[in-house]
């Protein structure tokens, strides 16, 4: 199902009491905050149609850590985290206000951990870049979860579900990543490899065959997957939005394009 019809079943009118959808997005180049191309628009429809979250719950490809943590500042600063981008990109500031109550209740929800709070880190730019064109006024609280680097795929699955209530209260948690992200193989003409092709369909299948062990699993698709996820940084937040899809939710496919040859801007929600 497209987005638009997504939308139109969804109406956009529930209030923040109902359950929250969850994204996936494929955050891509860090100038798509600012470029108004197909993506930051896409990201701005999306603020306008879903509806308003009482706080956002982001999972960031670029917040790894050792341990879990959740930022619990009242002012996340904004993190410029890259190089090479013109002055622009990093004069941006995404002045939301944090939300030290809900990282609090986060903490108490998880138990496969201890999750600790954060006063330290921020919004990098996985969050704010899609943010920005979101929710420009950055009014909505905002927090992030780190993901912890030493732990498998499966980790990840399991403690994404112990989110679930969250979206009860109002809480849109969206993980923020690439489903295929290989930076050292970028081919600026910009033909998608076969490899990056096969991979991001083989994984829409398991999505759509409701396969969650096989994404967990995605190593054993062999060397696609070693080259559509070279790292897995960037696929892991894929693991957290899709452990929260409920037995009767349906996904949907937004950004369904190639960037660079090797990035996957495939989007979902749930
Ligand atoms: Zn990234």
């Amino acid at each position: 199902m497209a987005l638009h019809s997504f939308m139109d079943t969804f109406g956009g009118k529930k209030s923040a009491e109902s359950k929250m959808p969850v994204l996936f997005v494929g955050h891509g180049n860090p100038m798509n905050a600012i470029e108004l191309n197909e993506y930051h628009r896409s990201w701005k429809k999306l603020g306008k149609d879903l509806p308003k979250p009482k706080a956002i719950l982001c999972i960031s490809a670029h917040w790894l850590t050792k341990g879990t943590w959740v930022t619990a500042m009242e002012r996340p600063r904004t993190i410029h985290d890259f190089g090479g981008f013109p002055d622009e990109l990093f004069a941006v500031k995404y002045p939301a206000p944090g939300s030290p109550e809900f990282a609090k209740e986060t903490q108490k929800l998880i138990a496969k951990t201890k999750v600790q709070p954060d006063l330290e880190w921020g919004l990098d730019h996985g969050t704010w870049s899609v943010l920005l064109p979101m929710y420009p006024e950055a009014g909505i609280p905002v927090f992030q979860m780190s993901i912890d680097y030493s732990k498998p795929p499966q980790y990840h699955y399991e403690l994404a579900k112990e989110l679930s209530s969250l979206r009860e209260k109002g809480v849109l948690i969206i993980g923020s990543g690439n489903i295929v992200h290989n930076l050292g193989m970028i081919d600026w003409s910009g033909k998608a490899y076969d490899w990056t092709i096969e991979f991001d369909s083989k994984i829409k299948d398991f999505i759509d065959g409701r396969d969650h062990q096989s994404i967990i699993h995605y190593e054993k698709l062999g060397k696609i997957a070693q080259l559509a996820v070279p790292t897995n940084d960037h696929y892991l937040p894929l693991l957290y939005s899709l452990a929260l899809q409920e037995k009767n939710e349906y996904v949907s496919y937004f950004n369904e394009k190639y960037e660079m040859g090797s990035l996957s801007m495939r989007s979902l929600i749930i």
